[in-house]
């Protein structure tokens, strides 16, 4: 990387956990579209999962990653170990980065360390990368909105490009989970999680629905679902301060995350004012 940039290269840089699916290589495409080099690091970052979660399941099919990165023309694949990413091995390390507020509602209500652990590995990968560009997934608007912060807050010297998600056909937004769900989860069930995004966007592109208007559309919505699928939250939020939309004239987002089984999915859909 250091070679990279004494030649005066610029980096655009594309952190993941591996298991790379064409979400993971659009952001990959975006880079590379932008940047003189594009460098990857593929890390199942320990310290952003919590000791319930599934760290040890993890998918880590890092042959196969290792040729989806080199047919993408990835310069440089940063593949550290925990031990050589924390002071404390997987247990991290006494510094953590920890951005107030964004954190706080949606996925961090349940995983309420989770995007400490992403804060600081970002934060850290940042240090160790020096990229111009920093690519990001909107499949994961809360990280991003989180790690945009951070960028800010703590004067990095990068840009932050937030990439489209990319779907399956069916609509489920691709995800290195999506390999937990069974066949006739995956196709049947999981892509209502998007519908149901889209068809609320629709309804609501003029009107601020409250939460209980939300809450019982999902449950109408998700009836057929049951007992498959278990709503974790359905929000309308401003799509830059993650607090309920006060003001016309700014973004929302509409915000989901529901387990089948064990497998929890995410998914957003972005409401541009006009
Ligand atoms: P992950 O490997 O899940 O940590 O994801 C690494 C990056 O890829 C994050 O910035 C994600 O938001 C992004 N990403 C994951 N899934 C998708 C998707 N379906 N479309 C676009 N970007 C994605």
């Amino acid at each position: 990387m250091a070679e990279l940039r004494a030649a005066g290269q610029s980096v655009g840089f594309v952190p993941t956990m591996g298991a790379l699916h064409a979400g993971h290589c659009s952001l990959i495409d975006a880079a590379r579209a932008e940047c003189d080099a594009v460098v990857v690091s593929i890390f199942v970052n320990p310290t952003q999962f919590a000791p319930t979660e599934d760290l040890s399941q993890y998918p880590r099919p890092i042959e196969a990653d290792l040729a989806a990165c080199a047919e993408c023309d990835v310069a440089v694949v940063f593949t550290p170990t925990p031990d050589e990413m924390y002071t404390d091995g997987a247990g991290g390390g006494l510094t953590t980065i920890a951005v107030a507020q964004l954190g706080e509602g949606l996925c961090g209500r349940s995983r309420p360390t989770h995007f400490d652990g992403v804060c600081t590995v970002v934060a850290k990968l940042l240090n160790l990368v020096g990229p111009d560009v920093l690519y990001l997934g909107q499949k994961d608007f809360q990280q991003a909105a989180i790690l945009k912060r951070m960028v800010a807050d703590l004067d990095f010297p990068v840009r932050v490009n937030v990439c489209p998600i990319v779907r399956e056909a069916s609509g489920l937004a691709l995800s290195s989970r999506n390999v937990y769900l069974d066949e006739e989860i995956r196709k049947k069930f999981a892509p209502k999680i998007y519908e149901c995004l889209q068809v609320l966007a629709k309804k609501i592109s003029d009107s601020a629905p409250s939460g209980a208007e939300l809450r019982d559309f999902a449950d109408s919505f998700f009836a057929e679902c049951t007992p498959v699928f278990e709503l974790e939250y359905l929000e309308l939020l401003d799509a830059e301060t993650l607090k309920p939309p006060a003001n016309k004239g700014r973004n929302r987002v509409l915000v989901i995350a529901g387990c089948f089984g064990k497998t929890r999915l995410i998914d957003n859909v972005l409401i541009e004012c006009d």
